[in-house]
């Protein structure tokens, strides 16, 4: 267990530094003990949370730098069929440093997804199915990676923390329910029966 000490408050959406656009960081920062700690205890406060992705403005800081990690323990809750149909696999811990993100083809897949800063509410967003990512790592060294499935989506969720948008900009805005209502309702349909429980009345207005 990582000392509680290490875990940072994590922003909450209405926080201006979630709206700014986070500024790079030069390979000598980088280098630095302060931003060194920083990945450490971003690493931390990702696991305690818990979540599979932190983005610096998450925890005040706009600096383009991210930490992910989407380990088996918390697939715990989904279903084979579920973790398939997501694409979701375990994604070991990395840290990803001013990141640029192309979409790959012009496959959406939609999801429900939640962000540490927007707590107790899950949202079904549309997301690219494949990115491409280039960046650096937390030695500065370049990296190129190509995601498809939960993996692309939590690449595209932190990416977009870096640029000031949040899931909410991007969700299908019927489908917001708070985290209770959908374990409750919600957990165990599928995308189109979800769509069909909240989708818009028949007979009403866009
Ligand atoms: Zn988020």
């Amino acid at each position: 267990m990582a000392p509680a000490a290490s875990v940072l408050e994590i922003v909450q959406t209405g926080d201006p530094v979630l709206r700014q656009r986070a500024r790079p960081l030069a390979v000598e920062e980088l280098a630095t003990p302060r931003i060194q700690e920083l990945i450490v205890q971003m690493r931390d406060t990702m696991r305690a949370a818990p979540g599979v992705g932190l983005a610096a403005p998450q925890i005040g800081e706009s600096i383009q730098l991210v930490v992910i990690e989407d380990p088996p323990q918390r697939h715990g809750e989904l279903t084979p069929e579920q973790l398939a149909q997501r694409e979701r696999g375990e994604v070991p811990f990395h840290v990803l440093v001013n990141p640029t993100l192309v979409i790959e083809g012009d496959e959406v897949v939609e999801a429900f997804e939640g962000c540490l800063s927007f707590d107790g509410f899950v949202m079904i967003v549309p997301r690219a199915r494949t990115v491409r990512v280039e960046a650096l790592d937390e030695r500065g060294e370049p990296v190129v990676t190509t995601a498809t499935g939960w993996y692309a989506r939590i690449l595209q969720h932190e990416c977009d923390h870096l640029a000031g948008v949040l899931c909410c900009d991007r969700m299908e805005s019927r489908t917001l329910t708070t985290a209770e209502n959908y374990a409750r309702h919600l957990r165990s349909k599928t995308i189109d029966e979800v769509h069909a429980l909240l989708g818009q009345p028949r007979g009403g207005s866009k």
